[in-house]
């Protein structure tokens, strides 16, 4: 008996990878080259669809505090990729056939791991039966059959198949001059952060959407706007006063600085308790992430506005992971089946290969007959798994940043906050490896 991981992508390459290394065998199921999904373009593990780079190598981003996290706890996907780098600045970026290569290179010569090329098209594949674990990690573009099979088993509300992502700023860059709390009719409420806009702002703002470069849409893209969610650049496209009339409509809110109602008002929401992030209702976007930083900056409450999470429209097929997992990221409604990587609610490479690399070493402990604590939130890895644990309302996935950490006690310089993160990231690290 082995244990089975479902998907041979960032995922589960690091989570298989995570199993051999603890002595157990594994048997992993890719669909490609057989049958292959409408971004790969190979037949190597882990290959990354799009850009090459894993985001910033900084030590002072949550992103780089993730990948000091996964080389400290024996990541492969890490390993590559620093023996396969590029020059790309302060980011990590790598050439991406050398990555995958080395990626299968690793998982087809590892002496327990062993690679079977077809597609598991159901929960209930013979395949897995007698499995010690099942660990599904077929990603944003896992096959229809599998998915729909997942949909049967947690109910069909528990799986998405689209992103639509709002950009999400960080609390402490928002400029409160320039923004006012309340709801429509509500203005003792505080559950929107309010930035007002003049008729000229607006109109700037419109025109700039209308400029701004967009990332074009893949063909299995296109079927995501006829289901309700337009991009903000789209509803623009219908007419000047469209976003006036829509998600920026002032009406029920009065700008208690100049007790009128502001011509238009772009809303934002909190993304967490603390509030150290917000949203910005009814951005979802295809605008290129070098021209949202560009345009949204036009809001005056947002001119120094720091980004943590760019908006996003694109295929994605992943769980509401509050609902459908325990901690330990195995299926309530079918226990022994796990989930990792994208399809979990986490978003990116790394967010991915970290995902699997933690479940590899979740079932590794559970095999050891022991539990495996979480790192604790104040970690990248930790609050990226807590993530997956969110009581926000409407679930949706979220690449690491400061904000899914706990906010920092304390008063805080704004220059010195992503240091102050960072030190209490690595202590609770060090801290937490030191009692596993
Ligand atoms: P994947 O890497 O997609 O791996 C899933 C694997 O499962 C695939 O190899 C697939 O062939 C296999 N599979 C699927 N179904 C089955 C089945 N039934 N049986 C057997 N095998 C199966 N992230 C970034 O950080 N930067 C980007 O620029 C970026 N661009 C993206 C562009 C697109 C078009 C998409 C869809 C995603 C993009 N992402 C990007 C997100 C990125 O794909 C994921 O973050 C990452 O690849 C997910 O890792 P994963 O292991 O969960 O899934």
């Amino acid at each position: 008996m082995s244990h089975i991981v479902v998907g041979g992508g960032l995922a589960g390459a690091e989570c298989a990878l995570a199993l051999a290394r603890a002595g157990l065998a594994v048997t992993l199921f890719e669909m490609r080259p057989a049958r292959t999904t409408p971004a790969h373009q190979t037949d190597l593990l882990a290959e990354l669809v799009c850009s090459n780079s894993l985001r910033s190598d900084e030590p002072v981003t949550a992103v780089g505090l993730l990948k000091e996290e996964m080389a400290a706890l024996g990541s492969e996907v890490m390993r590559a990729a620093r023996a396969t780098s590029v020059p790309a600045g302060k980011a990590l970026a790598v050439d991406r056939e050398l990555f995958a290569r080395e990626i299968t290179r690793a998982v087809s010569e590892h002496p327990l791991i062993h690679v079977l090329r077809c597609e598991i098209e159901s929960l209930d594949d013979p395949a897995l039966v007698g499995a010690k674990a099942v660990a599904v990690c077929a990603g944003p573009l896992a096959s229809d059959s599998l998915a729909k099979s997942l949909a049967a088993n947690i109910g069909g509300e528990g799986l998405y198949f689209y992103d639509a992502i709002a950009p999400i700023v960080d609390a402490a860059s928002i400029d409160m001059e320039h923004a006012f709390w309340g709801s429509r009719w509500r203005p003792e409420d505080d559950d929107y952060l309010n930035c007002p806009l003049s008729e000229e702002e607006y109109k700037a703002l419109v025109a700039a959407l209308l400029a701004a470069e967009k990332v074009p849409c893949r063909d299995f893209e296109k079927a995501v706007h006829f289901e309700g969610c337009l991009p903000v650049e789209e509803m623009a496209e219908r007419g000047e006063m469209t976003l006036a009339f829509g998600p920026l409509k002032p009406v029920g809110l009065v700008d208690p600085r100049t007790g009128k109602r502001p011509f238009a008002v772009v809303q934002l929401r909190a993304e967490n308790r603390e509030r150290t992030a917000f949203n910005l209702v009814g951005f979802q976007t295809k605008l290129k992430y070098p021209e949202q930083d560009r345009v949204f900056r036009l809001i005056p409450a947002l001119a120094k506005a720091e980004f943590l999470r760019f908006g996003s429209i694109h295929r994605n097929t992943f769980v509401d992971a509050p609902r459908v997992l325990t901690d330990d990221l195995e299926l309530r409604a079918r226990p022994g089946t796990f989930l990792a990587g994208q399809i979990t609610g986490v978003e990116g490479y790394l967010e991915s290969a970290a995902c699997g690399l933690w479940l590899g070493m979740v079932l590794a402990a559970r095999e050891a007959g022991r539990t495996l604590a979480r790192p604790p939130r104040e970690t990248a890895l930790g609050a990226l798994l807590g993530h997956l644990k969110s009581e926000a309302k409407g679930f949706q996935p979220s690449n690491v940043n400061f904000g899914l950490m706990p906010e920092l006690s304390g008063r805080v310089k704004k220059k010195q906050r992503k240091e102050t993160y960072a030190a209490r990231a690595r202590e609770a690290f060090v801290a937490w490896l030191g009692a596993r």
